[in-house]
């Protein structure tokens, strides 16, 4: 029979039944196509490791365009609660018309659920056509804060009345003079707080300290948003050295030891902190960690970083490894255990119904999704049928086109033939 998963809150733990019910949302534009092309996959590889003892029970929520069909609601009230139920969930991508005063119906998600980390490994499968010369050394996961900074979705329309409200409180406040074209702007509002910028960067150490990862670098706009981005690292470096006294050594420690007894001695501390196994943790601003990814990606690791950045970071990222087709996310709050999975590329639109595109990044993610539930056999047996795919070239059109001598498969046979390999 069927079972929800549930939690254990002093231990922060999920307790996973042999059947447990797994809810999941097809999504918009290619969704269905690449969800079809998935599911199979997952099947299987949870047969091949546990025959008949354990399974996943499937159970499709509704959002998006086919809940607006059946319900007149994008986002209808029950695939919430049953997602909240269930704890942990899978879904493809979701269209947001822009401009229309419409809320991300992802936002929604990870707002409602408080899914405070976005989780994006991003990993070089051998044999995948890059941009660049050497991406074997792209192997980084970015924590990205999934609950704040613009995101948070507070912006008044330019004209409106909360916007003269907003220039008048500015004027109070003698900060006016700095909006250039006053008449005419809309406003957008960034919070970042303590408690959000502490709960990502502790999931961030705790993920480098689980895999034996060398750093964690934060990443934020400290210098030219000083209270918001600046108060990410400083928030982050105090939590972290306060969670963890013990287990890292940060730029700040290096820093201050550095005044006090000199440069050699901090070189020194920091020899001894990477030898006893310390997690180092540093921190970059965004404009020159775009460029370290592309000149230096062996340097890093594990990335913690707010919302815009992480967003634009993991896209940056994951085109040195083959592109959106095959970067997995999960969004966790791992106080709650709640956890949604998902392809981090969007509906694709104008290949919708074709199927052309690569399900690999929905894929990926449902491996996460088992590496979530602690069936790590299933995760493994999935990626090494996508790394086998892709080593004999047998693989989706994106990466066919970059190719020689490669054999196109359908988002369909691309499926089939990773079952055929399972
Ligand atoms: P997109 O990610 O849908 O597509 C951009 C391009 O990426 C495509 O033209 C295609 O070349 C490539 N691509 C996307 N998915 C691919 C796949 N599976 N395999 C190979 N290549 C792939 O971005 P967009 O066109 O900017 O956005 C379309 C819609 O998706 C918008 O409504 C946007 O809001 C939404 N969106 C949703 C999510 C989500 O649900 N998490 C994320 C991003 C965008």
């Amino acid at each position: 029979m069927a079972t929800w998963l549930t939690f254990n809150a002093t231990t922060k733990e999920l307790v996973v039944p042999k059947d447990p019910i797994i809810p999941f949302i097809q999504g918009d534009g290619i969704g269905p196509e690449i969800w079809h092309a998935a599911q199979p996959v997952f099947d299987t590889a949870v047969r091949k490791n546990y025959g008949t003892t354990k399974k996943i029970v499937w159970q499709e929520v509704l959002a998006g365009g086919k809940a607006y069909q059946k319900t007149g609601n994008y986002l209808p009230k029950e695939t919430l609660a049953t997602m909240k139920k269930g704890l942990v969930s899978i879904k493809g991508p979701l269209t947001t018309p822009i401009g229309k005063g419409f809320r991300s119906l992802n936002v929604q998600i990870r707002h409602t659920l408080d899914l405070f980390a976005c989780v994006r490994p991003i990993h070089y499968f051998s044999g995948t056509p890059s941009p660049v010369k050497t991406p074997e050394k792209v192997a980084m996961t970015v924590f990205r804060e999934n609950t704040e900074d613009i995101y948070a979705g507070i912006e008044f329309k330019a004209d409106s009345t909360a916007a003269q409200e907003l220039k008048a409180f500015l004027a109070a406040h003698d900060e006016l003079a700095k909006v250039r074209f006053p008449t005419t702007s809309a406003f957008g509002i960034k919070p970042v707080s303590q408690e959000g910028t502490a709960r990502l960067v502790i999931a961030a150490v705790n993920y480098a300290l689980a895999h034996k990862l060398p750093t964690v670098t934060l990443v934020h706009k400290g210098n030219i948003m000083k209270y918001t981005e600046g108060g990410f690292k400083n928030w982050g470096y105090a939590a972290i050295e306060s969670a963890f006294p013990e287990q890292v050594f940060t730029q700040k420690q290096y820093d201050k030891l550095a005044k006090i007894s000199g440069k050699e001695a901090a070189n020194e501390a920091l020899k001894t902190a990477k030898k006893t196994g310390k997690v180092i943790i540093n921190d970059k601003l965004p404009d020159n960690f775009l460029q370290q990814i592309l000149l230096h990606p062996e340097d890093y690791s594990v990335i913690a970083t707010l919302n815009l950045n992480g967003d634009y970071l993991s896209d940056a990222l994951a085109a040195q490894v083959g592109g959106i087709g095959i970067a997995p996310g999960g969004n966790i709050n791992y106080d709650t255990g709640t956890a949604v999975f998902e392809a981090t590329h969007g509906t694709a639109p104008e290949f919708a119904g074709q199927n052309k595109l690569n399900p690999s990044s929905l894929l990926l993610s449902g491996a996460m999704l088992f590496d979530y539930l602690g069936w790590t056999d299933v995760a493994t047996t999935i990626r090494q049928a996508i790394a086998t795919a892709i080593q004999t070239k047998h693989v989706t059109s994106d990466f066919a086109q970059n190719l020689t001598t490669a054999t196109t498969l359908g988002t369909q046979e691309f499926g089939a033939y990773l079952v055929h390999l399972i």
